[in-house]
C-alpha cells in the first residue's frame, strides 16, 4: 500500500514598513547582512524597563490588504499575545505574536498547477515581531547577538495541511511570494530572509487520519524547500516501514548531506505560556480601513494571468512569464493596447527582457518605453522594417536612439515592386548560366538569387515581396 504525504506551510513574510512593529525604530532597508550589528535598535527593541509597545498602523493595514486579497475573514477585534521562550536574541523573554485572535482567518491561496487554477486552504494569518539573530563563531567559540531584525513586523501565513507533494508546496510558495510582492506587502527578498518558510510534513495511508508531523525550519529558497520536503517524506516512510514511529520534532535542512536532521523536540502551545499582552489593547480594525483597502486592491496576479490567456490569446507560458511581477504585466498591457498582444508578448519576452538583463537593468529602468516598443512593432507589421532591422533598431533604442530618426536614417524596408525589379533584372542578366540551370530544374539555386538581391539591397528588402517578384522574373525568362 502506498503512502500519502501531507504538507502544511508556515510562511514568514517581512512587512514593508519603515518602522518596527511596536516602536518608531527604523527598519534597515535592503540587505541587512552588510550593516553594522545593533544599529537599528532603540529602548523598546532592547526591552529596557519602562518601555511600552505601540502597534504600527501600517503593519495592520498591510495585513488587512493581504487578508482581503486571499479571501480571509478580517477579525475586527484581534489581539496580541505573548509567546514565551528564552533565547539570547529575544531581549524581552517573550515574542509578541497573535494566538487566539489572529487578524485574518481562513481564505485560500490560488495557484496555477499544470495549467489549472487550484486553491489551497489557509488556516490563519497573524502579525508578530521578528527576533534578533545569533551568530555563532566556532573558531573563537563565541556567539554574538545582532538585534537589527528584532521587532521587525512579520506576517505569518499558515496553510491547512492540504498540500500533497513538494511540487504543490513550491507552486503554493511561488504564488504566495508573487502576491505579497505584487501587493507591496513584502519585498520578497528571500536571500535576506524576508520571505521564509517552515514546512510541516507527515505521511499516512490513504483514508487514515493525519500522521505525526515534523517541522522543517527556515528554509529560504524554493528549491531547498522542495528538496527538504522530499528528503523528509522519504525518511518518514522508511522509518514507518521499518516499524518505527515518527517523533514530533523540529528539524533543520542540511544542504551538504541533502537530509533533514533533528534540532529539538517540538514544543506544544502550552510550553509557550501564551497569554494576551496586557500592555496592548485589542486591535480595533476600522470598517473604513477594510473598505479603503478593498477598493485599492489591484487586479490580482492569478486573475490577470488567466485574462491574458482568455481575453488576449496568450499561451499559458507567456501569461505566466508576463505576470511574474506587476511592473512587467503593466508594461506588457501598455504595449498590447497598441499592437497585437501576441507580438507584444514575443517582443517583450524574447527581445527586450533578454537585452535588459544582459545590461543588468530591470524593466522599470528600461530606456525603451512601452509606447516606443509598440511603435517599433507597428513598423514591423506595416512592413517599413524587416524583422532583422527591427532587432537592430531595438539595440539602437537601448543605446538611447530615437526610433523615428533611426528608421528615417536607415531607410525603410524595400517592398516597392518597381524598385525590386530594378535590382533583380541586372542580377539575372549577370548570372545567365545559373538562370538556365534553375529553369532546367535546379530549384536550389533560388536561394542564390535571393541572397544576391538581398546583398544588393543591403538586407533591406521585404523578403516575401522579394521572393514573389524574383519567381515572377525568373519565370518570364523561360523561353516560350
Ligand atoms: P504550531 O502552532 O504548533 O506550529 P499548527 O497546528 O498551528 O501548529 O500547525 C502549523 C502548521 O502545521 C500548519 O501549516 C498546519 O497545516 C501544519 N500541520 C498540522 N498538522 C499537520 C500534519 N499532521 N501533517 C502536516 N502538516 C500539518
Ligand atoms: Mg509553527
Amino acid at each position: 500500500m502506498t503512502w500519502q504525504p501531507v504538507i502544511g506551510l508556515e510562511v514568514h513574510a517581512q512587512l514593508k514598513t519603515r518602522s518596527k512593529l511596536f516602536s518608531p525604530c527604523p527598519v534597515a532597508g535592503g540587505s541587512t547582512a552588510d550593516l553594522a550589528p545593533n544599529t537599528f535598535v532603540d529602548e523598546v527593541i532592547l526591552a529596557l524597563p519602562g518601555t511600552l509597545p505601540v502597534p504600527n498602523a501600517e503593519a495592520i493595514r498591510l495585513a488587512v490588504r493581504l487578508g482581503l486579497a486571499l479571501g480571509s475573514t478580517i477579525d475586527r477585534r484581534s489581539q496580541f499575545s505573548r509567546k514565551h521562550y528564552f533565547y539570547p536574541d529575544l531581549p524581552k523573554g517573550y515574542q509578541i505574536s497573535q494566538y487566539e485572535d489572529p487578524i485574518c482567518r481562513g481564505g485560500t491561496v490560488p495557484v496555477f498547477l499544470d495549467g489549472a487554477l487550484r486553491t489551497f486552504a489557509l488556516r490563519r494569518i497573524h502579525l508578530e515581531e521578528d527576533a534578533g539573530k545569533t551568530i555563532h563563531d566556532p573558531r573563537r567559540n563565541e556567539s554574538r547577538v545582532d538585534l537589527n531584525r528584532a521587532g521587525v513586523a512579520l506576517l505569518e501565513i499558515v496553510s491547512e495541511p492540504v498540500l500533497a507533494s513538494s511540487e504543490e508546496a513550491i507552486a503554493y510558495l511561488k504564488a504566495l511570494h508573487r502576491l505579497v510582492v505584487w501587493l507591496g506587502v513584502c519585498d520578497g527578498d528571500m536571500e535576506a530572509g524576508n520571505f521564509r518558510c517552515d514546512a510541516n510534513v507527515s505521511v499516512r495511508r490513504p483514508g487514515e487520519p493525519l500522521g505525526t508531523r515534523t517541522e522543517i525550519k527556515n528554509v529560504n529558497s524554493f528549491r531547498f524547500v522542495g528538496l527538504a520536503i522530499d528528503a523528509e517524506i522519504k525518511r518518514q516512510i522508511e522509518l514507518l516501514e521499518r516499524g518505527g514511529s515518527v517523533v514530533q520534532e523540529t528539524r533543520g535542512w542540511d544542504e551538504g548531506s541533502g537530509q533533514t536532521r533533528a534540532l529539538r523536540g517540538k514544543e506544544d502551545a502550552h510550553d509557550y505560556r501564551y497569554f494576551p499582552d496586557p500592555d496592548l489593547l485589542v486591535i480595533d480594525v476600522a470598517e473604513s480601513l477594510i473598505h479603503a483597502e478593498e477598493r485599492a486592491l489591484p487586479e490580482l496576479p492569478h486573475l490577470r494571468q488567466r485574462r491574458f490567456v482568455d481575453a488576449l490569446g496568450l499561451s499559458p507560458y507567456d501569461a505566466e512569464v508576463l505576470t511574474q511581477d506587476k511592473v512587467r504585466a503593466d508594461y506588457f498591457e501598455a504595449v498590447a493596447a497598441r499592437v497585437e498582444p501576441k507580438l507584444a508578448a514575443n517582443w517583450l519576452i524574447n527581445d527586450l527582457l533578454g537585452a535588459l538583463s544582459k545590461s543588468g537593468l530591470d524593466l522599470v529602468q528600461s530606456p525603451v518605453l512601452p509606447e516606443t516598443l509598440a511603435a517599433l512593432i507597428a513598423h514591423l507589421t506595416a512592413g517599413t522594417l524587416s524583422s532583422r532591422m527591427a532587432k537592430d533598431a531595438l539595440q539602437a533604442l537601448l543605446q538611447g536612439a530615437d526610433l523615428e530618426r533611426w528608421v528615417a536614417e536607415h531607410g525603410g524596408q524595400v517592398s516597392d515592386s518597381a524598385a525590386l525589379v530594378q535590382v533583380i533584372e541586372p542580377i539575372l542578366d549577370k548570372n545567365a548560366a545559373q538562370v538556365a540551370d534553375f529553369l532546367g530544374g535546379k530549384d536550389k539555386l533560388f536561394g542564390f538569387f535571393v541572397g544576391q538581391a538581398m546583398k544588393a539591397l543591403g538586407g533591406k528588402a521585404n523578403p516575401e515581396e522579394l521572393q514573389r517578384i524574383l519567381r515572377e522574373r525568373l519565370a518570364a525568362r523561360r523561353s516560350p
